[in-house]
């Protein structure tokens, strides 16, 4: 069973950023990411608020933070994790992939948030028609066709926006609306839930399944420490994730000495 001082289990913004406080001090580090590295950002063709380099895509950013990770030494790994546990007897750690285990001495998490599902009614409507949670990767798959908005925040005001200039008709509705029959795709932007159903029986959750946690990233679980937007938190932005990162991956080292 491959064993690292490390594991950290997300490759977005706030596991990237601990790999590399992380590694950096001296630590063996593993990431473990379900999907492609970069996390929700990588959906963004522009970024605000990120100190250095206004306007830098999501991918772009995320590339070159993958690169300086891979630079240090840092394995990264693409499988998800199903469970997690602290066995009894030396306190290690031991994360289950698919068909595998590893195990560390400390953990970090930092699985971010996924799209909120569209409720069953509306999926039931969509009958056969693709349904999105984004606009910036599949907008162009209806250049000319009628589509509909499902959500009212600022994220279904940047879908509606976006889309506007590609299809010939925005539909926007809201949640549990009827679903438009002229609509060919339906766009779901209604919030994002985090990715934390696996963590239940490890950490602490809040009554929203936002990992219990405060500026200090610890968890209610000695050695398991928490970065970015799956966090309880106010702001869930790419510098608050990166903070976070590096406060989780200090306070791992720090529990491991
Ligand atoms: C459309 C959009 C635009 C945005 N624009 C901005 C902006 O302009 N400026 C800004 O500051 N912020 C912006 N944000 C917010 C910003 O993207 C987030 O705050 C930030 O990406 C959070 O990083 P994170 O690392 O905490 O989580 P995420 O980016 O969500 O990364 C979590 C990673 O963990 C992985 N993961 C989850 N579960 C598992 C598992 N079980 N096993 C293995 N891997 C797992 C996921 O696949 C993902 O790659 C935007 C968000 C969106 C959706």
């Amino acid at each position: 069973m491959t064993k690292k001082d490390i594991i950290i289990i997300g490759a977005g913004m706030a596991g990237l950023t601990a790999a590399i406080y992380a590694r950096r001090a001296g630590k063996s580090v593993l990431v473990l990411e379900g999907k492609i590295h970069g996390g929700q950002i990588i959906n963004t063709l522009k970024v605000d608020n990120w100190p250095g380099d206004p306007g830098v895509s999501g991918p772009d950013l995320m590339n070159k933070i993958y690169h300086q990770v891979n630079n240090l030494g840092v394995e990264v790994e693409y499988d998800e994790v199903i469970s997690i546990q602290k066995t009894a007897e030396n306190g290690e750690f031991l994360v289950k992939i698919e068909d595998e285990e590893y195990s560390s001495g400390a953990i970090i998490l930092a699985v971010g948030t996924e799209p909120r599902k569209l409720s069953e009614k509306q999926t039931k409507e969509a009958g056969k028609r693709p349904i999105s949670y984004c606009a910036t990767c599949d907008g162009a798959l209806y250049k000319g066709k009628p589509v509909v908005v499902v959500g009212s925040g600022n994220t279904a005001k940047y879908e509606i926006k976006y889309l506007e200039g590609i299809c010939s008709k925005v539909y926007h509705i809201h949640h549990d609306d009827p679903i438009p029959d002229e609509a060919v795709a339906v766009f779901a932007a209604i919030g994002r839930v985090p990715n934390t159903e696996f963590l239940k029986s490890l950490v602490k959750l809040d009554e929203n399944g936002y990992i219990d946690a405060g500026e200090n990233c610890e968890t209610s679980c000695p050695g398991v420490f928490v970065a970015g937007d799956c966090r309880t938190k106010e702001t869930r932005q790419l510098v608050t994730a990166a903070a976070d990162g590096a406060v989780a991956a200090n306070a791992a080292v720090q529990y491991l000495a």
